[in-house]
């Protein structure tokens, strides 16, 4: 425990601060992942075993204001979504089918997205008869959006200019475990839908069989733009607490040519390189370049506001 509250001293000059377990509200009762110096520390709550980053850069938010994030610019980055614009064809099939699930579940209405990036969701949910909405902080990407004739407003969750109570769907995919106070964030969520409105966001899950296997180097884990990586049981308890019920969540399948997944693959776990090439080369390009769904560790969570 000494040693613990010793290693919770900022690694570098740069604003840091030590994060308390949201869930258990406990800053000591962890242990280290990985350290990843002046881009933050990954631990894991003893109790609760829910992952985040401590301590961490004061401020993450100029992260989404370079166009380099959305892969927009020549600039080579390691953070964010390192070819945005080359995945949108295998993610229009993903983005269609989760809004034809969400219009299954719960009709039509008027749709928030939080964190929409470019908008490519956006557009599935108004082909699926939403009136859509979308707020995004990296202001390259929303202004990409707009050029596209979608309403998105460059901002954060709290922006005061988003309608509240208003919204029967608020959307985010693989946004929360990016915003710095997850239980703030969850009941600003909630005030936001209307009462009986449907949460739908996707996230890591580090129960899942990929994070458990690649251990401290699952791909998930990249501070600081990862701040919280949670579990079925964390964010559902979050969630409870600042009032959703309904609380759902289920894996987060995607479909995807193998081709695809093995070069992600290689990508971003080295020690399967090895695999990954042998495979390239041995298996036939009509498997390579068939749809097989995919599940790599993503969970999807839905929760109601209670109508009253
Ligand atoms: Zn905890």
């Amino acid at each position: 425990m000494i040693d613990e509250q010793h290693q919770l001293q900022p690694p570098s000059r740069v604003p840091f601060e030590a994060i308390a377990c949201p869930v258990c509200g406990d800053a000591m009762n962890v242990r280290v992942v990985r350290d990843d110096g002046d881009r933050g520390r990954i631990v894991r709550c003893r109790r609760c075993d829910l992952g985040y980053v401590s301590p961490r850069p004061v401020s993450t938010i100029g992260l989404y204001e370079d166009p380099a994030y959305f892969g927009q610019s020549e600039t080579t980055s390691d953070a964010g979504y390192l070819a945005y614009g080359e995945d949108s064809g295998v993610m229009r099939e993903y983005f269609a089918r989760v809004a034809h699930d969400l219009a299954e579940r719960v009709g039509q209405g008027r749709l928030l997205e939080v964190g929409c990036a470019n908008g490519s969701f956006l557009r599935a949910a108004r082909e699926a008869s939403f009136e859509v909405q979308g707020v995004e902080p990296g202001d390259s990407a929303a202004q990409l959006a707009r050029d596209a004739g979608l309403p998105v407003l460059t901002g954060i969750l709290d922006d005061p200019a988003i309608e509240i109570g208003a919204w029967d769907v608020v959307v985010l995919l693989q946004t929360v475990e990016h915003l710095p106070s997850p239980e703030p964030s969850f009941a600003r969520l909630l005030t936001l839908l209307r009462p009986g409105g449907t949460l739908l966001l996707t996230t890591p899950n580090q129960h899942s069989w990929l994070a458990r296997l690649s251990g401290k180097h699952w791909f998930e884990y990249k501070p600081p733009e990862h701040l919280f990586l949670f579990t079925p049981r964390t964010i559902a308890a979050l969630l409870a607490r600042v009032g959703f019920e309904d609380i759902e969540v289920t894996r987060d399948v995607h479909r995807y040519p193998p081709r695809w997944v093995i070069g992600r693959l290689g990508r971003y776990v080295p020690v399967a390189r090895p695999l990954v090439a042998l495979a390239e080369r041995l298996l036939p390009n009509a498997l390579l370049d068939a749809t097989l769904p995919v599940y790599y560790g993503s969970m999807r969570v839905t929760a109601r506001r209670p109508q009253r």
